[in-house]
């Protein structure tokens, strides 16, 4: 493939930011409370290229509660290690058209996929509940942090008053990981696995660190910030898959209709978006729509989308 035009992903960034920089759309999320308290005019956007060349503006230095992004990685290792076979058929592969934490999609569901999909809480819970299982906790979570290390290529640490705030109003997924365990897909003790979902959620990285971990994605797999394979070109694009059909919860749609790419998004109020063998996106700002997703994110990414079609951006 011919080396993605820089200048032209630097031109479409720096418009889209200065155009949607003063929308006061959406609200912080504040079913956890310390999320309610950050900054919501916080904005800031990257790229990266498969190259490992970055272009960020904005609040590049701020930190974020990964929250929901984090899920197609942990995803992605489930794939890796168990396949994409049975990740499809223990956990799903389908939208559920309702909130992220819906007990009515699990219900819905129970004589098929009660977790749905590895992107809701509930498939999120249960995915995490199959990585090293047989581990003590301390070591569960150290496979975990592992994970989105590798795809970030630096250590992320976990913000614990998040994790706090969190562990302290987790009562509906602790429902959902109780239920799905009795659905027989939550593998070991679900209050750990909410625990340890819980911690996952709490990992703090900057919007650059969001734009490696998609490039790591959109590169087949493989960092190309340090050049380390973290899952094979198969596990990346069955991530990929998932992120298309369900990455934005019940407003995927919308977005598909939008953007057109596959993404994930996170109520701490990041985004990432990822062109295949391209670059990946990432967007950070807090405040959010009805289903949960970043306002200026999304707004944000549909404008560099359509102003890099035509610029041969997209060309393979
Ligand atoms: N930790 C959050 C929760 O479980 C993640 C939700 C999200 O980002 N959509 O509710």
């Amino acid at each position: 493939a011919p080396a993605v035009d820089q200048a032209a992903i630097k031109a479409a960034v720096d418009a889209a930011y200065a155009a949607v920089k003063g929308d006061t759309g959406g609200k912080n999320a504040d079913y956890i409370p310390v999320l309610a308290q950050v900054p919501p005019q916080l904005f800031a956007i990257a790229v990266m290229t498969v190259d490992g060349k970055v272009y960020s503006v904005g609040d590049t230095d701020a930190r974020f509660a990964i929250e929901s992004v984090s899920k197609p990685f942990t995803a992605s290792w489930l794939i890796e290690h168990k396949g994409a076979d049975w990740v499809a058929q223990k956990i799903g592969t389908n939208q559920t058209g309702l909130p992220f934490n819906s007990i009515i999609a699990i219900e819905d569901h129970a004589a098929t996929t009660p977790a749905m999909n590895p992107l809701v809480n509930a498939g999120a819970i249960a995915t995490t509940s199959w990585i090293a299982p047989a581990d003590e906790p301390k070591q569960r979570w150290n496979v975990i942090n592992g994970i989105l290390d590798a795809y970030a290529g630096r250590h992320l640490g976990v913000n614990e008053t998040v994790y706090k705030s969190e562990s302290s109003n987790y009562e509906h997924n602790r429902a959902i990981s109780r239920l799905l365990k009795g659905y027989g897909v939550i593998e070991s003790d679900p209050q750990v696995a909410l625990d340890l979902y819980t911690r996952q959620c709490s990992v703090e990285l900057d919007v650059r660190d969001l734009a490696t971990m998609g490039a790591t994605l959109a590169n087949g797999g493989t960092n190309p910030a340090t050049g380390k394979k973290v899952v094979s070109a198969d596990s990346a694009e069955k991530t990929l898959s998932l992120m298309l059909t369900t990455g934005l919860y019940e407003t995927t749609g919308t977005w598909s209709f939008n953007v057109g790419l596959p993404a994930k998004s996170g109520v701490g109020g990041g985004i990432v978006a990822v062109v295949p063998g391209k670059f990946a996106i990432a967007t950070y700002a807090p405040p959010l729509d009805a289903a949960g997703n970043s306002v200026k994110g999304q707004k944000a990414m549909a404008m560099i989308v359509r102003q890099l079609v035509g610029s041969g951006v997209f060309e393979t």
